[in-house]
């Protein structure tokens, strides 16, 4: 069990990144299912204007809190949270669980040149982990539906940024009766080298979201979202 802690009428996951790694593993070693949304603030808006898709993440087994932001708008809300536990660190270290343990993985999302990219990388960090379905997100919606229909993924990716990529993983889900679903963004990008993490001292700074304003196609979108989140959790501390 991991503690949760409710923000935003979400549920957050609020756990040191050990304690989270090693639950999150222990149900991948236990063939469990669950069904993972690691949500920034972008993420918390979309979901407070969109009833639909608020919906969809409470359906979801867990819910972490993606990058600084929701963190320390959990603070200043009296209801702090240990630790933001980003997508990216997350599926990185069931990656490695996965490969460890000869598990399989589904691949769903990207460009076609960062899909192909993406494989080989995969292939040569993680030489047990099976690759059993690598689609990339660009009108491949139903073959890689039907294709992980009868996959069998213990760990199923999906890079179609939000809210596409949730939305698909909550069509999906109840087509399999095993597997962790997890919504990963542009970690397709970075792993493939197609585009780079923040340098360490974006990171160590804790600006790494300032980093992906302003290298991001929609930087400005982004950029307005962030202040709108800002301004609401300084509205919701007066009140
Ligand atoms: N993407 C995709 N299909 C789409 C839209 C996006 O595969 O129809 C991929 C895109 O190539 C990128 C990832 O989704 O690898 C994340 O996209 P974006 O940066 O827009 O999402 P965000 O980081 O804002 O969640």
């Amino acid at each position: 069990m991991v503690n949760k802690t409710d923000l935003f009428g979400l549920s957050f996951v609020n756990a040191t990144p050990t304690e989270w790694y090693t639950h999150i593993k222990t149900i991948l070693r236990q063939n469990g299912k669950a069904f993972l949304v690691t949500a920034n603030p972008e993420l918390v808006l979309r979901s407070l204007r969109d009833p639909g898709y608020k919906k969809l993440l409470t359906d979801a087994t867990y819910i972490t809190p993606d990058g600084i932001g929701i963190t320390l708008a959990s603070g200043r809300l009296g209801r702090p949270l240990q630790a933001t536990l980003p997508g990216i660190e997350t599926s990185r270290e069931l990656l490695r669980a996965a490969d460890k343990a000869g598990k399989s993985v589904f691949l769903y999302g990207g460009k076609p040149e960062v899909m192909k990219a993406l494989v080989n990388e995969l292939t040569i960090r993680f030489p047990r982990l099976q690759i059993v379905g690598a689609y990339h997100g660009y009108g491949q919606e139903g073959e890689a539906t039907k294709a992980l229909a009868s996959s069998g993924a213990d760990l199923v990716l999906v890079a179609l940024g939000a809210p596409k990529q949730e939305e698909w993983i909550a069509r999906v889900y109840g087509l399999v009766s095993h597997g962790i679903f997890i919504g990963v963004g542009g970690s397709f990008d970075v792993w493939s080298g197609h585009s780079k993490r923040a340098p360490k001292l974006f990171r160590k700074l804790r600006l790494e979201w300032l980093y992906r304003i302003s290298t991001h196609p929609r930087g400005l979108e982004k950029a307005l979202d962030l202040a709108a989140f800002a301004l609401m959790v300084v509205r919701r501390r007066q009140n």
